[in-house]
């Protein structure tokens, strides 16, 4: 079993594999689910727009703790909700811009720096 939990962008294995994985699809179903059963639609963490609005958002892995790679190269999904973060496709990859290339957030940790660069954003959409 290893863990991916240390690094940013994922290994090519976690963005060939596990993003391609009926393990990941399924998992991203029910996240989304069970927030709209607990009566809350999920919605953009920068600019707000609703999955009903969107159409589709996307589903920011916070932490990497509950991927597991299994040794016959199959996918564990166990993300604990709150490791997921619902995010629009602009300012998805607005963060993984942000995160993946600026050197002042090497080392850190990565739902750290996810919070950080996702302040900024809506900050910086806010004053729009
Ligand atoms: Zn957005
Ligand atoms: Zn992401």
């Amino acid at each position: 079993m290893s863990r991916l939990s240390l690094t940013r962008t994922g290994s090519s294995a976690y963005q060939s594999g596990y993003l391609r994985s009926q393990q990941w699809h399924w998992r991203r179903r029910r996240w989304f689910r069970d927030r709209r059963a607990a009566g809350f639609e999920p919605a953009c963490q920068v600019c707000g727009v609703s999955l009903e609005d969107a159409g589709t958002l996307d589903l920011h892995h916070v932490s990497y703790d509950g991927v597991v790679e299994n040794p016959d190269g199959s996918w564990t999904a166990r993300e604990a909700d709150e490791d997921l973060m619902p995010l629009c496709r602009d300012h998805h990859q607005a963060v993984h811009r942000i995160m993946d290339r600026k050197r002042d957030f090497h080392g850190w940790d990565r739902r750290r720096a996810t919070l950080v660069i996702v302040a900024f954003l809506r900050a910086k959409w806010e004053k729009k």
